[in-house]
């Protein structure tokens, strides 16, 4: 197994004695080169993690290892890592080379080298033909762009990002979102970067750390966040989705990804496919679907449907969401929309999925 780039174990922070800590035991381990995500609700302890990695906060408990070498009271300008906060926090006496500088004049690296570099850090972030203007003449975006570059002057063993894109306008967040990527592949910084925005972990991120009251809930993949949450809050924190209590029956053969298709039975609806890890049995599990592979039908489709009534449509141009109540409960679908007439509130609807769409979470439900 290659080594990682950053290990963090047991790492753990109370702000006072008596109150519970904002981080508990939190274990990560992070690849060369890959852009990590920590994503969770407010409060759930994201800054404080990245504030002890950067070396701005002393652990309560645990360690701290970058390259095989634990670094957990090493102080912060020992560290030579590259940081960016939600204010950019450029310095505003300063013109946008010296600013990126800054980080190489500490380091007493010599001029030539510095202009070089300062250069080269510019060229990344396509703002070379800005290098003389004043920070307070630079718009939202560049500025975001100047912080980054001058977090990545210094060639950081690791960036650390803190809601970076959190002062900007959604259109610029987009833009700077797939800037930030493509800068970060294209230098390998190994970065771990703080949101609570769950698209924008979806679609940077190599892997993310799903956070919940200071813990780790789940570490994975994007696809294996989404698609295979391990707990309801995972599935329920990235994107919608449906609940559904299901009792297993039986297994009905081996699934993709080492996973298996079982019969499950719910609750006055009747018998369907779903799959989930190996080993499940007897117990009721929830059954986890996203709306948009529930598919819609007005019309009675074949056995294994959900009867239902559309209570409500919501009609967004390119999405039309439905919500269809079948007995007591109500379940989120979508529908592809067409020119042609919108269902309506009170019409029959037929709620069906393939099989590998609808997903056992691994942990029983509490019987009462
Ligand atoms: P947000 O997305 O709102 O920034 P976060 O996930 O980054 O939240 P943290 O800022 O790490 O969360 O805070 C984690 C917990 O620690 C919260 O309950 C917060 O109230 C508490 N906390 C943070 N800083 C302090 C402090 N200086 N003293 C006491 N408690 C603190």
């Amino acid at each position: 197994m290659t080594e990682s780039k950053l290990s963090i174990v047991d790492l753990t922070k109370r702000y006072a004695a008596g109150l519970d800590p904002a981080v508990d035991r939190l274990n990560m381990e992070v690849e060369e080169g890959h852009l990590v995500a920590l994503l969770g609700p407010s409060g759930c302890g994201k800054t404080t993690t990245l504030r002890m990695v950067a070396g701005l906060m002393d652990p309560t408990a645990g360690s701290i290892v970058v390259d095989g070498k634990e670094i957990t009271h090493t102080p912060v300008n020992k560290r030579g890592m590259g940081m960016v906060f939600q204010s950019y926090a450029l310095f505003p006496h300063m013109n946008v080379e010296q600013n990126v500088a800054f980080g190489l004049q500490m380091r007493q690296t010599s001029k030539s080298e510095q202009k070089r570099r300062v250069a080269g850090a510019l060229d990344m972030v396509q703002l070379g033909h800005l290098s003389k203007r004043q920070v307070k003449e630079l718009s939202g975006g560049q500025q975001q762009r100047i912080a980054l570059a001058r977090a990545l002057v210094v060639e950081p063993t690791l960036l650390l990002l803190d809601e970076p894109l959190s002062n900007l306008d959604a259109k610029l967040r987009e833009t700077m979102r797939t800037e930030i990527r493509s800068i970060q592949q294209r230098t390998r910084a190994t970065t771990l970067f703080v949101t609570h925005d769950q698209d924008e972990a979806l679609d940077m991120a190599d892997r993310i750390a799903v956070m919940n009251g200071g813990l780790i809930e789940q570490f994975g993949s994007p696809t294996d966040v989404y698609e295979r949450p391990r707990t309801r809050f995972v599935a329920n924190f990235i994107g919608q989705a449906n609940f559904l209590n299901a009792r297993v029956l039986s297994e009905s053969g081996s699934a993709a990804r080492g996973e298996t298709h079982y019969r499950v039975s719910i609750d006055g609806l009747g018998q369907f496919g779903a799959v989930g890890a190996p080993g499940l049995t007897g117990s009721a599990h929830e059954l986890v679907i996203r709306p948009h592979r529930l598919r819609v039908s007005l019309q009675p489709a074949g056995t294994e449907t959900i009867a239902g009534v559309i209570e409500r449509v919501n009609y967004t141009g390119d999405a039309l969401s439905v919500a269809v109540k079948a007995g007591d409960r109500v379940l989120q679908a979508q529908m592809p929309t067409s020119s042609g007439d919108l269902p309506r509130t009170g019409d029959a609807a037929y709620l069906s999925w393939n099989e590998q769409d609808a997903y056992l979470l691994p942990t029983p439900v509490k019987e009462p």
